[in-house]
């Protein structure tokens, strides 16, 4: 059933990452070449450089409903998760409140700067999530105490596509003033997001989730909230994030993130469409389970879990098919362990294992998601056959789980 036959490469792990928009490089180009200034420099070269930097400034706190003195450039998701939880952590520290409220599904970004603050002292309390994936305003407002410093709820899972009821998670902390902090990566650009809607104090985004370059992207901190520096150096961002800008990967992301916002309503549109026909054409499979919320996911989101194979294996077969897709998260891959989320929301360890997800992007067709339609039960059918688990399972000697 092998066939090493050059094949066209259907891409579906965009929420791994993007290519970037022709937009996007074009945006870039120029400032590579003749528009090569530090923005710090006082001659009329790097004065050129910093006009365009307070444009691109500009037009992210736009399209986030913020003023530019509270965007940030970093150098992406991770570095502003952790700048946020860093920084809220500081400042609940000076008060005395070294509580802080989480979940089970959060990016490792995330999970692992909140483990490095238990090591300081502080309380971290997880929030269990649904069987889709869901966190409640209930369950945060419930565990809010009086020492709780800092909120951190992802608005959309990078792995199983559940979109958080933002708003009023936001709007709980407001109310009982505690600082909440969002991680935005597979949101922005995917689904509306405004920091003001979210009653967000931090948001963290990153350019290569929507069409722009890698390595670069942004911590919105609400004004007047103290950051603690990760990077020490020059004044650079307000003297909150030292090192000399990199102009190309912010001009690229500002223009990747106004394309991706200027057409979000068609883009999601499309995508819906076509994340629904191939969770209907991939839940025909005997054994399987569409992971996440039925209805309130990212448009691009399409993750499944198939009892009695190896994930692996699965993303290998459809690689050499042309398929380009992912088990879950890109930093769990290449680990044996299941990924925490879908432990969090109840599949057990050997379906865990069996998991698949297809990101998509507006640049799919219809056409693709036929071939992926076609081709995930062909391998899926043919891992099972070699499957000693599957034997067991068909044999009666184990239970079907799902
Ligand atoms: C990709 C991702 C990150 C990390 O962003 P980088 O820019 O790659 O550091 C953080 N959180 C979520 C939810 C992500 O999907």
């Amino acid at each position: 059933m092998l066939n090493n036959q050059e094949t066209p490469v259907i891409y579906v792990d965009n929420s791994a990452t993007t290519r970037m928009s022709q937009t996007a490089v074009a945006a870039m180009l120029p400032y590579m070449d003749k528009l090569y200034g530090n923005p710090s420099s006082l001659h009329s070269v790097g004065q050129q450089a910093a006009e365009c930097l307070a444009e691109a400034r500009a037009t992210i706190a736009g399209l986030l409903d913020c003023t530019p003195a509270e965007i940030y450039f970093t150098s992406g998701g991770s570095e502003s998760d952790n700048q946020a939880i860093l920084s809220a952590a500081a400042i609940g520290e000076r008060k005395g409140k070294k509580h802080i409220i989480s979940t089970a599904i959060e990016h490792h970004a995330v999970l692992h700067t909140l483990k490095k603050l238990q090591k300081r002292g502080f309380e971290v309390t997880l929030l269990d999530v649904s069987a889709e994936g869901m966190v409640t305003a209930g369950q945060v407002a419930d565990a809010i105490r009086p020492d709780t410093c800092l909120v951190s709820v992802m608005f959309a899972n990078n792995e199983i596509g559940t979109v958080q009821p933002i708003a009023e998670i936001g709007a709980v902390c407001k109310e009982k003033g505690v600082l909440f902090h969002t991680d935005a990566v597979q949101a922005v650009g995917h689904v509306p997001v405004s920091v003001k809607a979210a009653q967000a104090d931090f948001l963290a985004l990153s350019a290569h989730k929507f069409h722009g370059p890698k390595g670069i992207g942004v911590l919105y901190a609400r004004k007047g909230l103290p950051l603690v520096n990760l990077i020490e150096g020059g004044a650079q961002e307000r003297g909150k994030r030292a090192g000399t800008e990199n102009i190309p990967a912010i001009m690229g992301m500002a223009a990747a993130m106004k394309e991706a916002c200027e057409n979000l309503e068609a883009n999601m549109a499309k995508m819906q469409a076509l994340r629904d026909r191939l969770i209907e054409g991939l839940s025909v499979i005997p054994h399987s389970t569409l992971n996440g919320h039925p209805e309130k996911r990212l448009p691009n989101n399409v993750h499944f879990c198939f009892e009695g194979i190896e994930g692996e294996s699965l993303l290998l077969l459809l690689d050499d098919k042309g398929i380009c897709a992912s088990s879950g998260s890109a930093c769990t891959s290449g680990s044996l362990d299941p990924s925490h989320v879908l432990l969090a929301i109840g599949r057990p360890h050997e379906v865990a294992h069996g998991s698949l997800r297809l990101s998509l992007s507006e640049e799919n067709t219809p056409e693709e998601i036929e071939y992926i339609i076609k081709a995930v039960p062909e391998v899926v059918n043919y891992l099972r056959q070699i499957s000693p688990i599957w034997h067991d399972l068909q044999e009666g000697k184990k239970d079907h789980v799902i």
